[in-house]
């Protein structure tokens, strides 16, 4: 079958934009794609007034799997636990990795009481899976049960407008780093208060 050149550079671009889009370990969204992504749901809710949560997702003590089990084994325990929690989440949430093994998940027409329901879920899955290991053979120092590991997860509601991108993800930074402190394995999700500032957008 002939394929025209301008076909052929359209199915090369579509390409590299996905390649482009995507993390290659986990196969999430990265950062700057979520962030365009996160945008345009924040503005969509924001109109026709839908919450939206958000949530920031950290690996306990990573330092220490890396360094006991050695990083082959580290990258493995990050793509099966993102694994697990992809099969939790819908397929209309927004899952991205923003740093070495830091993710925020982005939860459209999501209130308080969902995100902590889902926050929950996300813990127990992770706690509970076993990282299956086909190199026990070749390293002993691989616990007789399997791996299994922790995240903690900050996360924010926006009920209105009143929120934007970056103050939501530092909000639920600060929680993350408060769920650590607090002893890690747990969620902190905190709820902005419903204020309307549809006039304080117009008067600006
Ligand atoms: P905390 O519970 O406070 O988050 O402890 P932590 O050790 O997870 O915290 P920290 O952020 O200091 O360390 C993160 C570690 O994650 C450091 C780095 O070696 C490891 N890491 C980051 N990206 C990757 C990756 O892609 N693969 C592997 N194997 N390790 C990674
Ligand atoms: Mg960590
Ligand atoms: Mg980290």
């Amino acid at each position: 079958i002939y394929i025209s050149m301008s076909h052929r550079l359209k199915l090369a671009n579509d390409k590299l934009r996905v390649l482009s889009e995507i993390d290659s370990l986990t196969s999430t969204l990265n950062r700057r794609t979520f962030m365009e992504v996160a945008d345009k749901h924040l503005s969509l809710a924001a109109r026709h007034g839908f919450p939206t949560s958000l949530m920031v997702l950290d690996f306990d003590r990573f330092k220490q799997v890396n360094d006991r089990y050695g990083h082959a084994m580290g990258d493995k325990v990050l793509i099966q636990t993102i694994d697990v929690i992809q099969a939790v989440i819908r397929d209309t949430d927004v899952l991205a990795r923003i740093g070495g093994e830091e993710f925020i998940l982005l939860l459209p027409h999501t209130a308080r009481e969902g995100a902590l329901m889902l926050a929950q879920r996300i813990l127990d899955v992770v706690r509970n899976n076993q990282i299956d290991a086909e190199e026990r053979s070749h390293d002993s120092n691989l616990p007789e049960n399997g791996l299994s590991v922790t995240i903690s997860i900050g996360g924010t509601t926006c009920a209105t407008s009143s929120t934007n991108l970056d103050e939501m993800m530092s909000r639920a930074d600060k929680l993350l780093y408060a769920a650590k402190q607090a002893g890690r394995d747990r969620y902190l999700i905190e709820a902005v208060p419903m204020r309307d500032t549809a006039h304080l957008s117009q008067a600006s």
